[in-house]
């Protein structure tokens, strides 16, 4: 079992990437701490977790606000007395040309998609530090390196979360953690269902179109990136350091 006993914090784990990077992690005995904004939707992950077998506890966390950020740290420290993995997934959509984005709905997605992983991590860095020990995963996107139509908030946060990854692991290389990105395509959850749904007349048209981009033919599912997380949270990876991890079915975007 590759996080026998480690204990795991993932936010946004209610849902989506989110839920299915838990219950693989409790599948690998793995401690979680399924953090959400939307406590019933933790509640169900850590359900699932338990009737499987696992061990998991559900946190309420706003990872905008840095009370509540802190708070999901210190609970964690409280009941674990260590935490061994960052998962940064809490995320979500911007969409809209850059003159059409109200500036309250810009702030909304800069807040939740980097600040909020500035939050949890500065939190949880000191106890890392202590424990000379740590892997913090940072949710980005494939987004980050390439352009694509009507996405420029939400991609401005992903390619700031890329940075913000390469730099933290220069400053904290020297206590022993490791600090990696995910950058994922076009994964098949409630977030792009609902993109879909909002910014297309024929979602199912889109889907196809989405599907000729891919190399892969296909669109990714959670548990491809859920994968790729259990691979940046254990010891098999650790030659990786600041390191982009691409899952995304070899997206050509034109
Ligand atoms: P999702 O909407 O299914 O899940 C996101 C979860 O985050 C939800 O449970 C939501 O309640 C929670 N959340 C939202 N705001 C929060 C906050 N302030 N504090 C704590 N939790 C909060 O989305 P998903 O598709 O699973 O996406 C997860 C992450 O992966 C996001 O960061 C997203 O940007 C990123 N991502 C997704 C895709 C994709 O195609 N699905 C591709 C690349 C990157």
């Amino acid at each position: 079992m590759r996080l026998h006993q480690k204990v795991c914090v993932i936010t946004g784990a209610g849902s989506g990437i989110g839920q299915e990077t838990a219950l693989l992690f409790g599948r690998e005995q793995a401690i979680v701490v399924v953090a959400d904004i939307d406590l019933e939707k933790a509640k169900e992950t850590t359900g699932l977790i338990e009737a499987a077998g696992g061990q998991a506890v559900s946190l309420h966390a706003d990872v905008t606000d840095p009370a509540s950020a802190k708070g999901m740290i210190d609970e964690t420290i409280r009941l674990y007395g260590r935490i061994d993995v960052l998962f940064n997934n809490a995320g979500i959509s911007g969409v809209g040309m850059l003159h059409e984005i109200e500036p309250e709905a810009w702030d909304r997605v800069m807040s939740v998609n980097i600040k909020g992983v500035y939050l949890a991590s500065k939190y949880a860095l000191p106890p890392m530090m202590e424990q000379k020990s740590g892997s913090i995963i940072n949710m980005s996107s494939c987004i980050a390196e390439i352009g694509l139509a009507r996405r420029a908030s939400y991609a401005a946060t992903k390619g700031a979360v890329l940075s913000l990854t390469k730099s933290m692991q220069v400053d904290y290389a020297p206590y022993g953690i490791r600090i990696n990105a995910l950058l994922p395509g076009t994964i098949m959850t409630p977030f792009v269902e609902n993109y879909l749904k909002t910014s297309y007349d024929d979602p199912e048209a889109a889907i196809e179109s989405l599907k000729k981009r891919q190399l892969s033919g296909d669109l990714g599912r959670p548990a491809d990136v859920a994968n790729a997380a259990l691979f940046l949270a254990s010891d098999e990876s650790k030659f990786m350091m600041g390191s982009p991890l691409y899952i995304d079915g070899g997206v050509v975007f034109g």
